[in-house]
C-alpha cells in the first residue's frame, strides 16, 4: 500500500480536514509517511488567510512535485481555489487540484486516482489526539475587509442540530475527553433549537466525562446575555477567544468589523468579572490607515481588558480583499515598530496573568507524556501546562490536577498531584 504525506497550513478546519483524510487513508489500508522520499502521494491542504503560509504551501508543493511528480499530488484548500494557476505554474501538468473547501469526499475521490483505495469512509478522526473537533458551520458572510475567507471558503453552510448532537455523542463514547466546535463565525449558528447557546446547552447535556469549548466568535454576533449563560454551563472550558483586531473604532469601522470598543466592553465584562475564566483575542497591527493614535486605541484596549492571551499578526494584502486596494498603507517598517512594542506589553500580560496561580492547584487535560521529560497539557480555562509526575505516568487524554509552582509567559508550571 502507497506512503502518504499530508502537509497541512491554516486553521483548525484544514487540521480537521487533514485528521478525517488521514484517518479515511489508514483505516483503507494505506500508511503515513514522514518524509516526501517515502511517499507515493501527497497531499498539502492550503490557507489563504496569510501571505507567509501560501507562500510557504506553494514552496512545498515545487519540492514535492521534484520528488514524487505533479501526478502524485492533490493540492487542496483556500489557496488551491484561489489560485490554481499558479500550483500549476510550479508543479507542473497532471497536478491534482481540488478546489473549494472542506472538500474532503471530492479530494478522496481524487486520491484513488493516484493511489489505488477502495471505500474510503471520511467521517470524523479517531485518534490518539484527545480533542474531537466537531463542525458547527462553515464559510463565512462576515466580509471583514482583510479577509479572504467569505471568497476562499464561500457562504455559511449550517450543519444540522441532529448531526452535530450525533457527533458529539460519538465522539465521547469513543473516549474523546475534549470537544471542539468550529464555525468561521460561530454565534451566527442557527438550528431549530436556537442559536450557539442552545446548541452548546444541548451538548452540555450529554452523559459523559468531558470539556468542550469553541472558535471562533465573532463580537458583532454575540451578546453579555448570551456569554453570561454560555459560562453556566457545567463542561465549557473556562475560556473565551474573542478576536477584538484593532482598539480604534475608527479601524474597527474600515476593517468591517461593525462592533465598537464599547460593545466589546460590555461583551468581556462577564469573563473579566470571573477569575476563573480567561480572555483571549486577535489583533491586526498596521491596518492600512492604522496611525499612532489609532495604535495607541489598540494599547490602551489590550492593557484595559488585561488579556491572558493576544495572538498578534501584522497585517498584509490579501489579494482581492478591499482592504488591499485601500491606499493608505502602513510603512512595513512602521508595522514591525508597533508589532514589537505591543509584543512586548502582551508578553507581559501572558506572563502575569499565569504568575497569579503559582500555588494554585489546577485540572489539566493530558495532552503529550514524552519520555524524559515534563508532561504537558492544558487547564481548564485554556493554558499551557509543564508538570513532572511520578510513576503510573497519566495517559494521553487523562485528567489529572497539578500544583502550580510558578507561571511563565508561555503558560504553567508545576507538578502533578498524586
Ligand atoms: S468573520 Fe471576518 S475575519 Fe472571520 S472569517 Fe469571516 S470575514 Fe474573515
Amino acid at each position: 500500500m502507497a506512503g502518504f504525506l499530508i502537509k497541512t497550513f491554516g486553521c483548525q478546519f484544514n487540521q480537521l480536514y487533514s485528521a478525517m483524510i488521514t484517518d479515511a487513508l489508514i483505516r483503507g489500508g494505506h500508511r503515513s509517511s514522514e518524509s516526501l522520499g517515502e511517499a507515493s502521494l501527497v497531499i498539502i491542504n492550503t490557507c489563504a488567510v496569510r501571505e507567509k503560509a501560501e507562500e510557504k504551501a506553494f514552496s512545498f508543493l515545487g519540492e514535492a512535485a521534484m520528488v514524487v511528480g505533479a501526478s502524485h499530488i492533490v493540492f487542496m484548500g483556500c489557496t488551491a481555489t484561489l489560485d490554481r494557476e499558479r500550483a500549476v505554474r510550479i508543479a507542473g501538468r497532471g497536478l491534482n487540484v481540488v478546489e473549494g473547501t472542506a472538500a474532503v469526499e471530492q479530494v478522496l475521490a481524487v486520491v484513488g486516482t493516484v493511489v489505488p483505495v477502495g471505500e474510503l469512509d471520511c467521517t470524523p478522526p479517531r485518534s490518539l489526539f484527545p480533542t474531537a473537533d466537531i463542525e458547527l458551520m462553515r464559510g463565512c458572510e462576515g466580509y471583514c475587509t482583510y479577509c479572504i475567507v467569505p471568497r476562499s471558503r464561500g457562504p455559511e453552510v449550517i450543519v444540522d442540530v441532529g448531526e452535530v448532537l450525533h457527533r458529539a455523542e460519538r465522539a465521547i463514547g469513543s473516549s474523546f475527553s475534549e470537544l471542539l466546535f468550529l464555525g468561521q463565525n460561530i454565534n451566527r449558528y442557527r438550528s431549530r433549537l436556537g442559536g450557539l447557546v442552545e446548541i452548546m446547552s444541548s451538548v452540555d447535556e450529554l452523559d459523559g466525562n468531558f470539556w468542550f469549548w469553541f472558535l471562533s466568535s465573532h463580537p458583532a454576533n454575540f451578546t453579555p446575555e448570551e456569554v453570561r449563560r454560555l459560562m453556566e454551563l457545567r463542561h465549557i472550558e473556562h475560556r473565551l477567544h474573542l478576536p477584538l483586531q484593532s482598539g480604534s473604532d475608527r479601524i474597527l469601522e474600515r476593517m468591517n468589523r461593525r462592533y465598537t470598543i464599547a460593545d466589546y466592553a460590555r461583551l468581556a465584562e462577564p469573563v473579566r468579572e470571573n477569575a476563573d475564566w480567561t480572555l483571549t483575542t486577535d489583533i491586526i497591527v498596521g491596518f492600512p490607515g492604522e496611525t499612532d493614535d489609532d495604535f495607541a486605541h489598540t494599547v490602551d484596549a489590550v492593557r484595559g481588558f488585561r488579556f491572558d492571551g493576544v495572538f498578534l499578526a501584522k497585517y498584509s494584502d490579501r489579494p482581492g480583499t478591499p482592504s488591499s486596494r485601500m491606499q493608505d498603507k502602513v510603512p512595513l517598517a512602521l508595522i514591525d515598530e508597533r508589532h514589537s512594542a505591543l509584543l512586548r506589553i502582551v508578553q507581559d500580560l501572558s506572563e502575569q496573568s499565569n504568575q497569579v496561580l503559582a500555588g494554585k492547584f489546577v485540572d489539566v487535560l493530558v495532552l503529550a507524556v514524552p519520555a524524559g521529560s515534563d508532561a504537558f497539557g492544558k487547564s481548564i480555562d485554556g493554558r499551557n501546562v509543564w508538570f513532572s509526575c511520578s510513576e503510573p505516568v497519566p495517559g494521553i487524554g487523562t485528567i489529572v490536577n497539578v500544583a502550580i509552582d510558578h507561571g511563565s509567559r508561555e503558560g504553567l508550571h508545576g507538578t502533578r498531584v498524586c
